[in-house]
């Protein structure tokens, strides 16, 4: 709206706008500076398999050192990656850096771990999308099924051949996608049919509603009928208590991530966990899997 600023006519920014498009400008620079300056940095946050009582993957989740405002998470600074285009840097970078760690951590002994990275839906749908992953794969000598690719519902709705075409390359490759935040967008499920998806991932949001009197959630039970139904691999993100862990558990979905289990964390501290998991294998409980 055009603002009225008394004798020198009309003008867009109100003084608070001022600051806002200033601080823009100065983060959007800062950004640019990012990648030459190796101020990002992948966490990883375990994936469990509570059956196993086991780590069965990591998902990479992107962080920024700023060098004045501290440890930045990927809400402060992906939307305007997007909004400037300086997405396709930094999804090059995330992608390059999980396979360079996932190949050291399968080097190490951990042959069957896996590693989810997120991937934007205009990132998606780049034409050199499936050819760089599998560059970077390849370079890495990792095995197709040892990466999976996140995506959102948001991505599904675009319905475009190359979209559908892309999914299709990836999953004759091997390589495993999942859909992010699953039932919180797309109103139709007869996508699920059409797209080759491997993983639905159900949505944080659902899994707060399991109340601590194991109140059963109709719309996680029904996502469970879904992804049986349709044969496909399920996990439940943002899992915080035992409680919901157990109703989860009880209802047949046995792989999950989440803050009972452990926050995203640096690769050292990954690795400390991996380690450790790994010489307690005979554990019967998976409170081991806590992060203190
Ligand atoms: P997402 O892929 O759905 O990731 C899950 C988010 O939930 C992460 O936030 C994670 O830290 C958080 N989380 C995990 N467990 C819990 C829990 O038990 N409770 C709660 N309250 N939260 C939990 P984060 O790391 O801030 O990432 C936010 C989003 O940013 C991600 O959502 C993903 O969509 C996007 N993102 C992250 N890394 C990348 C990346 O490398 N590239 C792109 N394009 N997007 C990314
Ligand atoms: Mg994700
Ligand atoms: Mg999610
Ligand atoms: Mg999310």
């Amino acid at each position: 709206r055009v603002k009225a600023s008394g004798k020198n006519g009309y003008r867009f920014f109100t003084p608070d706008m001022n600051i806002c498009y200033t601080k823009r400008i100065s983060l959007e620079n800062e950004l640019r500076q990012a990648i030459p300056n190796s101020e990002f940095e992948l966490f990883y946050q375990p994936q469990v398999s509570i059956n196993g009582a086991s780590i069965i993957g990591l998902e990479a989740l992107i962080r920024w050192r700023h060098p004045t405002h501290g440890l930045l998470n990927p809400g402060d600074f992906i939307e305007l990656a997007e909004e400037t285009g300086m997405i396709g840097t930094i999804t090059d970078w995330v992608l390059a850096e999980a396979c360079r760690q996932l190949a050291h951590w399968r080097s190490m002994g951990f042959s069957d771990l896996r590693i989810a990275v997120n991937v934007s839906p205009k990132e998606f749908e780049r034409d050199d999308m499936v050819e760089q992953l599998s560059r970077f794969m390849s370079t890495f000598q990792l095995p197709p099924d040892s990466l999976e690719v996140e995506i959102t519902e948001k991505i599904l709705l675009r319905d475009t051949p190359s979209v559908i075409n892309k999914m299709k390359t990836l999953r004759e490759r091997g390589i495993r996608i999942s859909i992010d935040d699953f039932g919180t967008c797309y109103s139709s499920l007869n996508y699920l049919r059409q797209f080759p998806i491997s993983t639905i991932k159900i949505d944080q949001s659902f899994v707060r509603d399991l109340s601590e009197e194991h109140r059963i959630s109709p719309i996680i039970q029904a996502i469970i009928g879904i992804a049986n139904g349709f044969g496909l691999h399920l996990l439940a993100e943002g899992v915080e208590t035992h409680c919901q862990m157990q109703t989860l558990h009880a209802l047949g979905c046995n792989e999950m991530q989440g803050y009972l289990f452990s926050r995203p964390a640096p690769a050292e501290q990954i690795e400390q966990m991996l380690c450790h998991t790994i010489s307690h294998t005979t554990l019967q409980s998976p409170d081991f899997l806590t992060h203190p």
